[in-house]
This record gives structure tokens, sequence and C-alpha cells, in this order.
């Protein structure tokens, strides 16, 4: 049996309200539990902070023992992070504060919150935050990465929809940065993820969206290849920034936690969400309509209900994936990702998706951070689940194999939220722009005390 290790935290714990975690006690799984459950990660110990004190108390004491902070919301994307050896692990899951001021149309949130917290209050009041596929990922590291959603082409990236962070920075001080106070360090947060210090609560713009029309289109799996071209022509023809667009193939495990009209089967899908009315909706989707699909779940709904539409898991699960942004696609490149995950690949991914970009995600708004725009014309994002930790090089394989063939459109530039391995930070930003992140990293983290998933 571990004996604790917490003596040699005693004095942190003595200075803080929350808790500090180390290996031994009871709560050391799920205090460092990875959203990719084939991730173990091992810090010096978690702190799991209650307050923003605590914050500026683990950080005075990390910096006078040599000691790296790792500031983490959910573990969504912790598999990046080469070690944390040396490091504590800042949990920020306890800051679940939920604020909507719907006459503004803001929210403020604390760092630990989860997007399903805002989109279900947001949604009963008409309005919709910038979220992702996901209910689960975390408000913070999803807005400090970019975050790209189901109403990107129309309003963006939800980090340029970020009004103020809250931040407590290496000195130990906790900071409100906004577009009138510390405004270099909110340009890098906006996309340098982070770097810069454990964030605290955010504030943001909520968008109008009283209804959306969305759904899926289930067509048989082995139709890949007539309802990916038949979508690609269709978005390549260029529809309205309103409507936002996903063609996958998914190939659900037999999991008895799947609805069964999923569970063990395959389909081929086209997702929409369209910021207007139903009849405009069906227009718009009218080519990939009348290919006569299986089943066709589209309606108007409320905003929250986008949370649902990928069918992300909602919990941990053993995964691996791979990602490419892909630009100046052809009726080739439909080939290759069906050549590549389609009937005959031998692909066993649970879902590898193309979703349309363009619009808003291309359009550099006034005062945005340093994650202006996001090129590429699709975001590719492939994904198998790892049934057996043997079966990890060969999903992983798979994964990358869809990545590869679409090489020859690639845009030229990586999406950190998408990298779920460690990458050349280089490759997510401009030259000027990583010299600026370099630059500002220096200033406001001397040391390099803090440890980000993707490190400038
Ligand atoms: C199922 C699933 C669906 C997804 N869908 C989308 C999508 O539709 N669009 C999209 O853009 N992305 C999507 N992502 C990617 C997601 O945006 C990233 O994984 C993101 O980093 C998750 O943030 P988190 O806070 O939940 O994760 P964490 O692992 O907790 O944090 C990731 C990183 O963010 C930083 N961070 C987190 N909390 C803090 C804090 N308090 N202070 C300072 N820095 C902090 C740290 O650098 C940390 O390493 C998805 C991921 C998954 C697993």
């Amino acid at each position: 049996m571990l004996i604790s290790q917490s003596s040699r935290f005693a004095e942190l714990q003595s200075r803080i309200h929350g808790q500090v975690v180390t290996e031994g006690d009871e709560a050391w799984a799920s205090s460092r539990q990875s959203f990719n459950v084939l991730h173990e990660q091992r810090p010096a110990a978690v702190v799991r902070v209650a307050n923003a004190d605590d914050v500026a108390e683990t950080i005075r004491y990390a910096a006078q023992r040599g000691l790296r902070i790792a500031p983490q919301s959910t573990g969504h994307n912790a598999v990046p992070i080469d070690s944390l050896e040396d490091a504590l692990l800042v949990r920020t899951d306890a800051l679940q504060e939920v604020r909507i001021d719907v006459g503004a149309r803001r929210a403020r949130v604390g760092s630990g919150v989860r997007w399903a917290d805002v989109a279900d209050p947001a949604s009963e009041a008409g309005l919709a935050p910038l979220a992702g596929s996901s209910r689960t990922v975390g408000v913070t590291g999803y807005s400090l990465g970019g975050g790209m959603g189901w109403l990107a082409r129309k309003h963006g990236l939800q980090t340029n929809a970020l009004t103020a962070v809250e931040l407590v920075t290496a000195d130990g001080e906790l900071r409100r940065i906004d577009h009138d106070n510390e405004t270099d360090l909110f340009w890098a947060i906006r996309g340098g993820g982070g770097n810069y210090g454990v964030v605290t609560a955010l504030e943001f713009e909520l968008f109008e969206a009283p209804e959306v029309y969305a759904g899926a289109l289930f067509f048989p799996y082995e139709r890949a290849a007539e309802v990916m071209h038949t979508w690609h022509e269709l978005v390549a023809a260029g529809l309205p920034d309103e409507i936002t667009t996903v063609a996958r193939v998914y190939n659900f495990p037999p999991l008895p936690e799947l609805p069964e009209f999923l569970a063990g089967k395959s389909f081929t899908v086209v997702q929409a969400a369209y910021l207007g009315n139903e009849r405009d909706g069906a227009d718009l989707l009218s080519p990939v309509m009348e290919l006569g699909p299986d089943m066709n779940t589209f309606g108007m709904v409320d905003p929250a209900a986008l949370g649902h539409l990928a069918m992300d898991p909602p919990d941990p699960v053993p995964y691996a994936s791979s990602a490419r942004l892909v630009s100046n696609p052809t009726a080739a490149t439909i080939d290759a990702f069906v050549g590549a995950a389609g009937p005959g690949s031998g692909s066993q991914l649970v879902s590898v998706e193309l979703r349309s970009m363009g619009g808003a995600l291309a359009r550099r708004s006034p005062g945005a951070g340093a994650r202006a725009t996001l090129a590429g014309d699709y975001a590719m994002f492939a994904v198998g689940v790892v049934m057996s930790p043997d079966a990890y090089g060969e999903v992983l394989g798979q994964a990358e194999g869809v990545s590869k063939a679409l090489t020859p459109w690639d845009a030229g530039t990586r999406y950190a939220n998408f990298e779920e391995k460690s990458v050349d930070t280089r490759l997510f930003y401009d030259e000027d722009t990583f010299r600026l992140l370099r630059a500002l990293r220096t200033e406001w983290d001397p040391s390099g005390l803090f440890l980000a998933n993707h490190e400038i």
C-alpha cells in the first residue's frame, strides 16, 4: 500500500482552502483524470483550488521551490503535456460560477465550468455561446485555444468573443485583463492558451439564437462516396455564413451505453446548424436531402440542442486521434477521404469528419486576439476508440492514415484545440504572431513557470 505524499505538501495545504492531492490519497486517481483514459497524468501533486487566492498561493509556493504549474480545468487535452514530474497540476474544476446577463448578452463563468452549464441557461433566454460539439468540454481550454463550434462560420472563434479574462500571473497577482487593461496579455491569451497564467474566470459574448434549424441526415455507410461528394459540391458552391455543415463517417463500437440504433452500426452522416428558419434551411441542404437519407432528424431546436448533434462521448474514453486543416479541396480530396475512412478502407475509426470552415473564421474581427482567424476550408478530425491497450498503435495508424491521405491539401497550419499530441507550436501561428507570443511569454513568465498543453 502506498503511503500518502501529503506531508511533503503540508505547508501548501495549510495555506489554501482547496485540497492538495498526492499519490496514496483517495482522490489521487479522480483528481488527475484525463479525458483520454489511456493517458495517465503523474504530477508531483494535484492542487484542487477553491478560489483565486488559492491559485496565487500555489503559484508563489511553486515559484519558490522550482516546481512548475500546469493549469487544467477538465483534462480534455491533457495528452500533449510531456511530463508533469516536477509540476503541480492546478485543477480549477471547483470554480463553477455561472452568471448570464441576458440584457447585455454576456456570460461570466468560473474557469472550471463545462459548456453545458452555460449553453443550457443561455438557451432558455434565447441566447447561444460559441460552444463546440461537446457539452462536457471545458470553457477555459476551448476558449484559450480558439474554439470552433456550430456557429463559427457566422460568429467566428470563441476566443474572439471573450470580453475579459481573470488570471493569476507568474508574479502571483490576480489580474483582470480586457480590451482596455493589459491589452498585450489579453491579445496573447486569446489563442496562446495556458502559457500566461492560471485563469480563474472568463467573460464572453452570447449570441441571439432563439431557435436553430439543425439535425443530421443518416445514410448507409456504403453510400459514403456519393454523399460526401454531394456535400462537398454543395459547400464548394458557396453556402451562407449562417450555416455550418459537417460530413462524416461513423463506426459506432458495440457498446451497451450507446442507443440500440447506433451500437455496432456504421453510417455516413451530414449534420448542420443553420441560424434561420426551417424552409430556408431545408432549401439550402436540398441537394443532400434529395439523396434520400434513411433517417432525417432536422427540425427547429433550442441552441442548447447543438451540444448533442455530433454525439460526442460525454465521459472519458480510451482513444487515439489525428487532425488536419484542409485548403482548396477538390473531388480528389473527397476520394482520398473516402479511400482512407470509407467502405473498403478497413477503418474502424468511430468518427472521421470534415467540418466546413470559412465565413467568419477567415475574417479578422476588430480587436481580435492571437488566434484571429483559422485557415482552411475543412477541418478533418479522425478518432478511434481503443478497445484494448494493444490496439492503440493500429487505431492511431488508421487516424493518421486519413490525415496523411489529405496531405496534398494541407492548409499549412494546425489548430491547437484539435491537436492531441505534442506538436511544434510554431505550426499553429504565422511567424509574426509566434514571435510576439514568445516575447510576451518571456515578459509575463520569465522563468517558464507555466506548463501548458501546447507550450510557446
Ligand atoms: C469530445 C471532444 C470534443 C471537442 N470538440 C471541439 C470543438 O467542437 N471545437 C473545438 O474548437 N475544440 C473541440 N475540442 C477540443 C477542445 O477544445 C480542447 O480539448 C480544449 O483544450 C479542452 O479544454 P479543457 O479546458 O476542457 O481541457 P484541459 O485539458 O483542462 O485544458 C487544456 C489546456 O487549456 C489550458 N487551460 C485549461 N484550464 C486552464 C486554466 N484554468 N488556466 C489556464 N489555462 C488553462 C491549459 O493549457 C491546458 O493544458 C473537443 C475535444 C473533445 C475531447
